[in-house]
């Protein structure tokens, strides 16, 4: 090859996160024709190839110049675990040694995430073979650590590190589909991981364009959720952007203001009536209907009278309601209710007509919670300090 090979820098591996138009710009300012743009967003986004090497159709000074600017995985594998009900964990390294993780949930185990009717009026007009394929749906994280402060989260306590660039963000999807089984797909995408993807609203957007792009994984915007604890702002840009098309959960955890405030410092300057009237504002196709997650923790947010008050709260809202006995954290006393707590909490929704599940616990063998595998991960050379630690004490490696 006839350039020389650099180690890349934080910003320059963006290129992994380019859309096709700012390749197509790169290629003319380049010299080269058009078209290349095309095939290599298609090596990147299609087939899922970040090795240079194996863009066979590539000429090899234009390779080595993709190498040369820092196209490659911004990521590193450090451990697949699997679940002995098919859920996968990828612990995956970034470049300045802090971990992430993502997801991959096979469908039988998401009845709670997706609507059956949504989902069959969303596979008309696919092929016969996508039909065929069992989905998996795949959590992606956007932060290390997360700023919002929930008290029940361990992402929460343990503060934000860092947000990921898309280029980050998007390598997880890559990643994630080398461990799929055969006649399995990616159908769904849920931003759940850790973090706030609103916090990073530019990052998430860019994002969900590489996803849905045609010439790419070519996803269905509708297939993708974006789990928020309610920034109004990035609420309202999503539906701006999207035409309301991407999915909304919201982590709404408690029925007021104050019980609200009282888990989730970040609801002081965002008040919970002002969050109801942006959901209002969304502009959410018909029959679809946004997911409202709440961790139920015992003591403060369990009683029946806070399902009443949560079904007013939300009155006239499409919604479906998640319900999430609390996992325990390390950093808190806090813990889930009693099992008939949790059943009298869900027969109050259920007689108030809302829709209503509770999310089955997925995956323990292999730390179910997210967040558990990054923050409990060494980072390399770390010895036995753990990631949470580091986090904890605002020191990464
Ligand atoms: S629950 Fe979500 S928003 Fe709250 S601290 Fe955890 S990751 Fe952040």
């Amino acid at each position: 090859m006839s350039h020389a090979v650099r180690k890349p820098g934080a910003s320059e591996q963006q290129v992994v996160a380019w859309l096709p138009e700012e390749w197509r710009a790169r290629m003319t300012e380049w010299g080269e024709p058009a078209f290349r743009a095309q095939q290599i967003f298609q090596w990147i986004h299609k087939q899922g190839v970040l090795d240079v090497e194996h863009m066979s159709n590539l000429s090899r000074p234009l390779r080595a110049r993709l190498l040369e600017h820092g196209l490659r995985s911004p990521l590193v594998e450090e451990m697949v675990r699997r679940s002995a009900d098919g859920t996968r964990k990828l612990l995956l390294r970034l470049d300045d040694g802090l971990a992430i993780e993502c997801v991959m949930i096979p469908r039988a185990h998401l009845q709670d995430l997706h609507d059956e009717d949504e989902e069959d009026d969303e596979d008309e007009g696919t092929s016969e073979q996508e039909r065929a394929e069992r989905p998996v749906t795949l959590c992606i994280s956007t932060q290390v650590g997360c700023a919002m402060g929930c008290v029940f989260c361990a992402s929460g306590q343990a503060g934000l590190k860092r947000g990921l660039g898309a280029h980050e963000v998007i390598a997880q999807f890559l990643h994630a589909r080398r461990h799929l089984d055969a006649g399995e797909r990616i159908k769904n995408i849920v931003f759940m991981g850790m973090g706030e993807p609103l916090h990073h609203y530019t990052e998430t957007a860019r994002t969900i364009r590489l996803l849905t792009h045609p010439a790419g994984a070519g996803l269905s915007p509708r297939r993708i959720t974006v789990s928020t604890v309610g920034l109004i702002r990035g609420i309202q840009k999503l539906g701006e952007d999207f035409g309301g098309k991407i999915g909304l959960a919201i982590s709404l955890h408690a029925p007021d203001h104050a019980t609200r405030s009282s888990i989730i410092p970040m609801n002081e300057s965002q008040p919970l009536a002002e969050l109801v009237e942006a959901l209002r504002r969304y502009p959410l196709p018909k029959r679809r209907r946004i997911t409202i997650e709440y961790t139920l923790i015992a003591g403060v947010n369990d009683q029946v009278a806070h399902a009443r008050r949560l079904v007013q709260a939300l009155r006239g809202l499409p919604i479906k309601v998640n319900l999430i006995p609390m996992n325990p954290i390390a950093a808190s006393s806090l813990r889930a209710p009693e099992q008939q707590a949790v059943e009298a909490f869900r027969r109050e929704l259920a007689q108030l007509r809302v829709s209503c599940s509770v999310r089955a616990t997925r995956g323990d063998d292999v730390d179910a919670a997210c967040g558990q595998l990054a923050l409990n991960a060494p980072a390399p050379g770390a010895g036995s300090r753990s990631l949470r630690d580091q986090l904890l004490s605002g020191h990464g490696s």
